[in-house]
């Protein structure tokens, strides 16, 4: 059986991610979307709702799981027993910090092959802060993120729609 471990802030998740995560669900038995609790951020939503965000929007794919976590993402992946660390790459933006990371991993955790995922057309441009940006200036962020991080983003009063 195939895991992939899939980290990162998702504060919130955006369409960007759930594509990354269906599209990983495809190629490995099961994924686990990996919330990491970034304590030096700052942060929109606290870990319990960047989780409960999360779980919401990939009650669908039933081999997607998501978990907090607050150790480093290399010990994480063999506490979930991943083989594969999944990541997506945005045009140009991504590609340096991955490769940094990934070489940094590489050390830590030899056996852990990281898989990257260009993203789609649609979400080349879509980052959660970005979308947040776009959001509190009364921008329309329908078809970025699903309607319950909509609500969600409402609620915080990021967004005013
Ligand atoms: P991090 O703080 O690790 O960058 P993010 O939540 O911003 O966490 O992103 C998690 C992963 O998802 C990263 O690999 C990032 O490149 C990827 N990602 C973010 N937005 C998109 C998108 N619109 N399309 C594809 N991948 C994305």
């Amino acid at each position: 059986m195939t895991v992939a471990l899939y980290p990162g802030s998702f504060d919130p998740i955006t369409n960007g991610h759930i594509d990354i995560a269906t599209r990983a669900a495809k190629l490995f038995d099961k994924v686990v979307i990996g919330i990491f609790s970034t304590p030096e951020k700052r942060l929109t939503f606290t870990l319990e709702e960047r989780v409960a965000l999360a779980k919401q929007a990939v009650a669908h794919l039933p081999r997607v799981k998501v978990m907090p976590y607050s150790n480093i993402t290399v010990d994480f992946a063999r506490e979930v027993g991943a083989q594969v660390l999944v990541r997506g790459l945005r045009m140009s933006a991504d590609y340096e910090r991955e490769f940094e990371m990934a070489m940094l991993n590489r050390k830590l955790y030899p056996e852990l092959e990281l898989v990257c995922f260009m993203a789609s057309q649609d979400y080349q441009f879509l980052s959660s802060s970005l979308m947040k940006e776009v959001a509190s200036l009364g921008g329309d962020i329908n078809g970025l993120v699903p309607r319950h991080v909509a609500a969600a983003l409402r609620e915080k009063g990021v967004s005013k729609m």
